[in-house]
């Protein structure tokens, strides 16, 4: 894999301040694939200025030419669209179809939304005697987690230029070399220099240095809930704007009424994709008593389609192999049933965890508490719809869900009443232009659409 042994700063390729490098794996194959700098402070404090120095002329570009060169960078990430695929496979390990559609595909639509958005947003509104402007928040340091590597990217840095700002972006330490190539296409399409800098490097490290830095004017984190906490609190200390994606436990609904057989399936298919590695993930479905061991069984079912190296890739890291294998034995040890799936690696080589399915878990159980990030389902039972909303409510997340019933009235009464940012109606199909985010400790802000694009607006009133 091609690799760039420097920054992405100020418009050009500059050598990393420090020695330090960073070894990006194959998980598949646990093999080395290549090197990247590992940035430091001094690397990130160039990119503040860098882009700090751009804001100016970036900020006063009419937004019409602000969407002409995000629609530029959208055609680059078209054209450049099998390289993409072909580098989210090698670091990330998703089979090639999903990096194909999924990995490579959703930027584009994201990235082509907001070329739409810059374009037609209103910068500026009317209240009673006063003209509100919508400026931009300044520059923005965007960091980013490995399980999309693209999208993950996409979603902060189309909206922030959109709205005139400037940006850092620290990506994830195992996914670096998709975000290098995110730099080639920016350079590509003509953005102009600092608008947009690149600093590979650790969390702890160049995250923290990003996170922590006073001249940056917004914080934009996805991630774990535990680093979002530490983000959240440095930047309120500074009293700095922050955006927070954060875990999720999301609940899947399947209401008496509905069509079973394909409720389950894709609620299935919703949690292997991507090995489980997707914040927003359907982990829990919850089935009335009736139908529970009809469910089991046409879970087990579809589970057995997800074949390990096949139709479902490896997780990211060790770390994460581990840490999901722990859970499926911390859910057998707590007394769920394992019907699918198990602690052991299914394969020898790669970080694979095999599917795995639990019934007769209960809402306390820490498999139905917390995020596993691995592809791991949990069959919860539940009597009657207060039940079924009670469960589907008690976690400390709120990022998304599904509710299934035969009518779509009877599925949306019963999504109103959850306390999450997202559901999908009968399994509705993705849309980038819907706002996504999280209520309670699933984060703090929106992205993509209007509402992402908001978040890097600040507001000034003048009187009349
Ligand atoms: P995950 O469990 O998905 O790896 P993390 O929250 O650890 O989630 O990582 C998400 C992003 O946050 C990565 O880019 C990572 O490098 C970065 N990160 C990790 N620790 C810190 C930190 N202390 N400060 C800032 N960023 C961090």
């Amino acid at each position: 894999m091609k690799a760039h042994d420097g920054m992405y700063i100020g418009g050009q390729w500059r050598p990393a301040r420090g020695p330090d490098t960073i070894a990006v794996v194959n998980p598949a194959d646990e093999q080395v694939i290549a090197h990247v700098p590992a940035g430091t402070a001094d690397d990130v404090d160039d990119a503040v200025r860098a882009a700090r120095g751009a804001l100016p002329g970036w900020a006063a570009t009419p937004p019409a030419e602000r969407a002409a060169r995000i629609a530029a960078l959208r055609d680059v990430l078209v054209a450049r669209a099998d390289e993409i695929a072909e580098t989210v496979t090698a670091e990330l390990g998703s089979p090639l179809q999903l990096s194909q559609t999924v990995h490579a595909g959703v930027p584009v639509l994201v990235a082509g939304s907001y070329a739409e958005l810059a374009a037609s947003y209103s910068f500026e509104e009317k209240a009673g005697n006063s003209t509100v402007l919508l400026e931009p928040v300044g520059v923005v340091g965007a960091i980013t987690p490995w399980n999309y590597p693209l999208h993950q990217v996409v979603a902060k840095v189309a909206p922030a230029l959109a709205a005139g700002c400037t940006v850092v972006l620290k990506p994830a330490e195992d996914t670096p070399l998709t975000a290098q190539l995110f730099a080639e296409a920016v350079d590509e399409a003509g953005l102009p220099a600092g608008v947009f800098n690149l600093v590979t490097g650790l969390g702890p490290v160049a995250g923290q240095a990003l996170a922590a830095h006073e001249d940056v004017d917004l914080v934009s984190f996805t991630g774990s809930t535990a680093i979002g906490r530490q983000i959240g609190a440095t930047a309120g200390g500074a009293v700095k704007r922050v955006a927070l994606e954060l875990g999720g436990k999301s609940a899947n609904v399947i209401l008496p009424s509905a069509d079973l057989a394909k409720a389950v399936k894709v609620g299935i298919a919703n949690v292997m994709s991507n090995s489980g590695q997707t914040c927003s993930a359907w982990t829990r479905m919850l089935v009335h008593k009736d139908q529970y061991d009809e469910a089991v069984a046409l879970a087990r079912a579809a589970v057995a389609k997800y074949v390990p190296g096949e139709r479902i890739g490896p997780l990211v890291s060790a770390k994460q192999q581990q840490r999901v294998r722990g859970y499926i034995e911390r859910g057998v040890a707590e007394g769920a049933r394992l019907v699918a799936g198990g602690p052991e690696a299914p394969r020898e080589t790669g970080y694979y965890v095999s599917p795995t399915v639990f019934a007769d878990v209960t809402p306390e159980m820490t498999i139905a508490q917390e995020e596993i990030f691995g592809p791991v389902v949990s069959l919860l039972k539940y009597e009657d719809e207060d039940d079924a909303l009670r469960i589907a409510n008690g976690t400390v997340y709120g990022l998304a869900g599904a509710v299934w019933a035969a009518d779509e009235a009877e599925a949306a009464a019963f999504a109103r009443r959850m306390d999450t940012g997202q559901v999908d109606i009968n399994g509705g199909r993705f849309n980038p232009l819907a706002p996504f985010g999280g209520y309670k400790q699933s984060g703090v802000g929106r992205e993509l659409g209007a509402h992402g694009l908001s978040e890097y607006l600040q507001t000034k009133s003048l009187q009349f």
